[in-house]
């Protein structure tokens, strides 16, 4: 990329002071998440204010819950999420503190709150599931979450769940006869549906399903990068022919296919979008979060679970099941061993004293 001219950059700053930036996809809540459980207060207010607003981002779709490893589910491949719909509510419960705590968040309800948000100088704070799991398998869980102020839900991660299949799966499956149920309440609810992370299979039905704009939060081109998380150019096309948004991904995996990328590269998603359903179908998607070191994407595309599980959760908290101590089915359940092995980890239940003892033992294995 050549340097701008004078000229050019101020022009650049001058359209980016203008612009309404929106980041459409946040985690923050995994820095909150592990802030508030040490009793720290504010934690997004303190640790991602100041780079939003250095950075003139006035809002922000922040993904609470879902499916995702996120604090306490854990969806993917063999290790199903725990308790989905109880870790939903109590990242609300956390983001509703957080709110109360800066009150330079502004929670958007409706689509004024962006605007209002702006003139009284605040960020905008949408909140959003990826995945949805916490609705479980009934629609009257997703009409409260809708009265909790979720305004966007990604119908899947990268697994399956009861709407459909994500992207990991592999068999070919799209969305639910309860998926497109789903889709029809997040309609009329004005809840925007999210096809980051699904199936291709299920990202055409939803597509061809939903009677509003769908959006990809967080999906760049496959033409570019071939990784199955990306969007086809046909997906594309038809996501923007119904006034959907793709959200261009910041990852490094997803710009280029490896660990390092460019901002050329990053760049090249966003001039083939443009290129092919026309500008106002792309934005921004950074997938922002904070403490996920730049191999856990890889960790989790190669399926270390373990490793993985070791990120995501304390040490403390998990312990390993040997596949002699498994076979034997020992009374007591899991033992720890030095050696974690994979696919047999199991989290231990916070309450129970026996589990934190083996987790300390595991914490020293
Ligand atoms: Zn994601």
């Amino acid at each position: 990329m050549r340097a701008l001219s004078g000229a050019e950059e101020e022009r650049a700053r001058r359209l980016h002071a203008e612009a309404f930036v929106f980041a459409g996809h946040t985690d923050f809540i995994a820095g909150v998440s592990e802030g508030r459980s040490r009793g720290e207060k504010g934690v997004a207010g303190r640790r991602q204010l100041p780079l939003l607003r250095a950075g003139g981002v006035k809002a922000v779709c922040e993904h609470v819950a879902g499916d995702t490893p996120y604090f306490s589910t854990f969806a993917f491949r063999n290790i199903r999420p725990l308790q989905p719909t109880k870790f939903a509510l109590q990242a609300l419960d956390y983001w509703y503190s957080e709110l109360e705590e800066t009150p330079d968040w502004q929670l958007v309800l409706e689509a004024g709150d962006f605007r209002r948000a702006e003139r009284a100088g605040k960020v905008a704070v949408v909140f959003g599931f990826e995945g949805a799991m916490p609705v479980d398998d009934d629609l009257g869980l997703l009409r409260m979450f809708h009265r909790l102020g979720i305004r966007s839900i990604g119908l899947t991660w990268n697994g399956r769940n009861l709407l459909g299949d994500g992207v990991s799966v592999g068999a070919g499956g799209g969305l639910t006869t309860f998926g497109k149920a789903a889709i029809a309440e997040l309609n009329r609810l004005g809840i925007v549906i999210d096809v980051s992370h699904m199936s291709d299979e299920g990202t055409r039905d939803a597509i061809e399903t939903s009677a509003m704009p769908i959006i990809a939060s967080h999906s760049n081109a496959r033409a570019l990068c071939a990784h199955p998380r990306n969007l086809t150019d046909d997906l594309a096309r038809g996501l923007a022919e119904r006034g959907g948004v793709i959200g261009v991904h910041m990852l490094n995996m997803f710009i280029s296919g490896s660990n390092t990328a460019t901002l050329d590269q990053f760049l090249d998603h966003i001039d083939h979008f443009v290129r092919l359903v026309g500008p106002e179908h792309v934005g921004l998607g950074p997938d922002c979060m904070e403490q996920w070191p730049g191999d856990v994407y890889k960790t989790l595309w190669t399926g270390t679970e373990a490793q993985a599980l070791q990120f995501h959760y304390p040490r403390s908290s998990i312990r390993w099941r040997s596949a002699s101590t498994s076979r034997a089915g020992s009374s007591r359940g899991a033992t720890t061993t030095r050696r974690p092995v994979r696919s047999s980890a199991t989290i231990c239940c916070a309450s129970s004293s026996r589990c934190s003892e083996d987790g300390r033992d595991a914490a020293r294995g």
